[in-house]
């Protein structure tokens, strides 16, 4: 049997990771969270005391950038080069070089593969920004989930103020901006929604019920998949 493919796009803190995740355990899919791979990217380039913005320094450390997934009861666990950096990379210095790496088409190029390859092996739910219209074009269901910047700004700091992370609501809604504006405009597979996609837009409507919207959606694709 083919596998199914889910795409869930949309701008920084719509809730794509956290809904993507439950709708993946209800229907028993991996959850492929492709933003923590340019977050890993952004982290070895940090490390390394490169300029997130230089696009030849960050090339040229690629070939020395090995990123695995490990898929856990706690879900997706991210390692560079053998280390697990699902914690760190959640930093909001990290999310900034994410944004900046992410420009860059060799490393795009290079985590694309890596994306495709899960999602020819297992039924995925896959979210980040060019899913639906790069990576997985023939995906069977595409989401673009959306909320207004404030809720998104919002949602984004109380996650980071659970997680010990020091920030304010400002820092958070400035941080996002840029992201949003960076992941619009750049010219290699830009955040778009893809024409054949569905839009939620989650300002007003509650985490459970949005749960259940993309839920029922990726039902209804399972059941006409299994028809053919
Ligand atoms: O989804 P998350 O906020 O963790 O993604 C971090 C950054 O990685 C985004 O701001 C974006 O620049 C980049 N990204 C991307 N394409 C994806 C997923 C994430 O460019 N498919």
């Amino acid at each position: 049997m083919a596998t199914l493919n889910i795409a869930i796009d949309g701008p920084a803190g719509a809730g794509k990771s956290t809904i993507a995740k439950a709708v993946a355990a209800k229907l028993g899919f991996i959850y492929i969270d492709t933003g923590a791979m340019y977050r890993a990217v952004g982290l070895a380039a940090v490390r390394r005391g490169i300029d997130s913005t230089d696009q030849e320094a960050v090339a040229s450390i690629l070939d020395e950038v090995e990123i695995t997934l490990k898929h856990t009861e706690d879900g997706q666990q991210i390692f560079l080069n053998g280390e697990n950096v699902s914690a760190e990379i959640r930093l909001p210095e990290i999310s900034v070089a994410a944004s900046n790496v992410a420009v860059i088409p060799a490393v795009r190029l290079k985590l694309v593969e890596l994306q495709r390859q899960l999602a020819q092996k297992d039924h995925v739910i896959m979210d980040g920004r060019d899913i639906g219209t790069y990576v997985l074009p023939d995906a069977q269901l595409k989401i673009f989930l959306t909320a207004n910047p404030q809720a998104r700004a919002q949602r984004r700091f109380l996650e980071l103020q659970e997680k010990g992370v020091k920030t304010t609501f400002e820092e958070v809604f400035a941080d996002m901006s840029y992201r949003d504006k960076n992941d619009s405009g750049r010219a290699f597979a830009p955040l778009k929604a893809a024409e054949d996609s569905v839009m939620v837009d989650s300002t007003a409507m509650s985490l459970e019920k949005t749960i259940q919207t993309i839920t029922e959606m990726a039902q209804n694709a399972l059941q006409s998949e299994d028809m053919k």
